[in-house]
């Protein structure tokens, strides 16, 4: 039973779909249920958007491209401002709503709408600072004018993990550019991103450019917009497996792409590291988000002189946290979003624990209500264990150890992801050698937390291509255009 709090922000949203301006129930009429991960209560049901509504989205979104890129910059760096500050004045209600409906503990989803409205105030920034350039030809024959134009109309995909940054570091830079969009958020966490079309429309955005469709549905939404020649561009952020069939589905059209998909981050812990900050930025970089987030240190490789006390530290430090409905004060650790979430975690720990791990906190998944799993620490995992090569998305620390630099890295770059992987050693130049040589996106040296909406983020190899914030975000919405004419 949620308190009358709870209750007032699942109710302040609304569940409808929002297609071009207007909310409406869709034209089947079908409904689908958001649960809460902490106790299995449904808390409210939203809008289940059929193909049709993805194509009258997609009609929307091209009639109207060519205002809305023509609309002045400063215009649309003023709406994305505005709806900043509505979500940095709204922090505690977005806050509870995501938690409620996500799982995380309500400080964490304090950071996460900061952060979320963070992208929105940096591309705020941005939308007025899209550049070209002027030059003439090595002979002198010619003039040479490089704008750079709006992709046109996209289609954005997002996961539960981080229900409004994963939206607004797609949103931001689009309005920043001049494109037309519609949303698709995950069907475990609709609201956040509900509430955020309508912190959006108050902040001024215009009928038209953005709309969310919410459904149980995905793959029967999304596949007839990629084949029609009216959308432009897709961004997806989650599973490599889906963005795989996403890339596939895209090539008829040959569309614009952005993939952000999984990652495997190896932690690596150097004999001269400072144990104390290891250890503190192990625990945020395998914590942030329970674990849930594609940045999360999935697997640890310590060095062998120091391994039993890394270990033993760490276990005390993760088994010290509070694992509770994220809503309860004190509460560090909330539930996985759903079961078959946790049920993937508890295989893999089954199957570290049949290669050489041993429990030194944690190690099982807790009774009750909700799908809770607690901080884990698995020590002496042998190579061959799946937690080491799969995504764990779940509050579990797998430990292995290396005798030399060479075989740490041969270890961390062991993997067909690369999004992010981090380092602690007090060498400047190991540090810069593994800054060089570490094969991922993304490196945090003596720092368990890369994302910053002021930086280049995304991944290579299985975990994708295309940047989100940074100065390089928003050329994912944007194409060069060549001029050219004698002097
Ligand atoms: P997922 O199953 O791939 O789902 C992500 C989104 O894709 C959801 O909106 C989902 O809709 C939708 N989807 C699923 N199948 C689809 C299909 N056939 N066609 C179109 N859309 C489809 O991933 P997840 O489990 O929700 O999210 C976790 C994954 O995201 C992890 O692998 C994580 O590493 C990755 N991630 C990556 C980044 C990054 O920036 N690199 C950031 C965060 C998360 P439904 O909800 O309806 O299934």
């Amino acid at each position: 039973m949620l308190a009358a709090a709870e209750r007032g922000v699942v109710d302040s949203v609304r569940t409808e779909l929002f297609l071009g301006g207007q909310w409406t129930p869709g034209s089947s009429g079908a409904r689908l249920a958001v649960e809460d991960p902490a106790t299995g209560e449904v808390l409210t049901e939203v809008a289940d958007a059929s193909p049709a509504d993805g194509l009258a989205a997609l009609a929307v979104a091209h009639e109207h491209q060519a205002a809305w890129a023509a609309t002045p910059p400063r215009d649309r760096g003023e709406i994305l401002r505005r709806a900043y500050e509505l979500m940095t004045a709204r922090r505690a209600d977005l806050a509870l709503l995501m938690t409620l409906e996500m799982g995380k503990p309500v400080a964490d989803s304090a950071g996460e709408v900061a952060y979320a409205a963070e992208f929105l105030r940096w591309f705020a920034e941005e939308a007025v600072r899209v550049d070209g350039r002027y030059g003439i030809s090595p002979d002198g024959a010619s003039r040479m004018l490089v704008m750079r134009q709006p992709v046109g109309p996209c289609l954005f995909i997002t996961p539960w993990n981080f229900p409004l940054a994963m939206g607004t570091r797609k949103i931001g830079p689009a309005v920043a550019a001049g494109c037309t969009m519609i949303v698709k958020p995950a069907k475990q966490t609709p609201l956040s991103m509900l509430a955020l079309a309508g912190i959006l429309t108050e902040a001024g955005l215009p009928p038209g450019v953005l709309s969310v469709l919410t459904t149980e549905h995905p793959g029967a939404l999304t596949g007839p917009l990629l084949k029609d020649a009216r959308l432009r561009k897709v961004s997806f952020t989650g599973s490599t497996e889906v963005g795989r069939q996403l890339v596939r589905d895209s090539a008829d059209q040959l569309l614009r792409t952005s993939m952000e998909l999984g990652g495997n981050a190896p932690f690596l812990v150097f004999a001269d590291a400072d144990l104390d900050a290891a250890v503190s930025g192990a625990v945020q970089a395998k914590m942030r988000n329970m674990g849930e987030a594609c940045t999360a240190a999935n697997r640890f490789h310590v060095h062998e002189s120091v391994a039993a006390e890394f270990s033993q530290r760490l276990a005390a430090a993760m088994g010290a946290l509070r694992v509770g409905r994220g809503t309860e004060d004190g509460v560090q650790v909330g539930p996985l979003v759903d079961a078959a979430g946790r049920a993937k975690v508890d295989q893999l720990v089954a199957d570290a624990l049949d290669h050489g791990g041993r429990p030194l906190t944690g190690g099982a998944p807790l009774d009750g209500p909700g799908y809770f799993y607690p901080p884990t620490v698995l020590a002496g995992v042998e190579p061959g264990a799946r937690i080491l090569r799969e995504e764990v998305f779940g509050p579990v620390a797998p430990i292995t150890t290396f005798a030399t630099d060479e075989e740490a890295l041969a270890q961390a770059n062991d993997t067909e992801f690369g999004l992010v992987s981090y380092a602690f050693t007090a060498s400047y130049e190991r540090a810069m050698w593994l800054g060089e040589h570490l094969a991922a996106g993304m490196v945090g040296l003596n720092r368990g937390l890369v994302s910053n909406p002021a930086a280049p983020f995304g991944g290579i190899k299985a975990s994708g291509f295309g940047r989100e914030g940074g100065v390089e975000g928003i050329n994912e919405y944007l194409d060069v255009k060549y001029v050219t004419s004698p002097r």
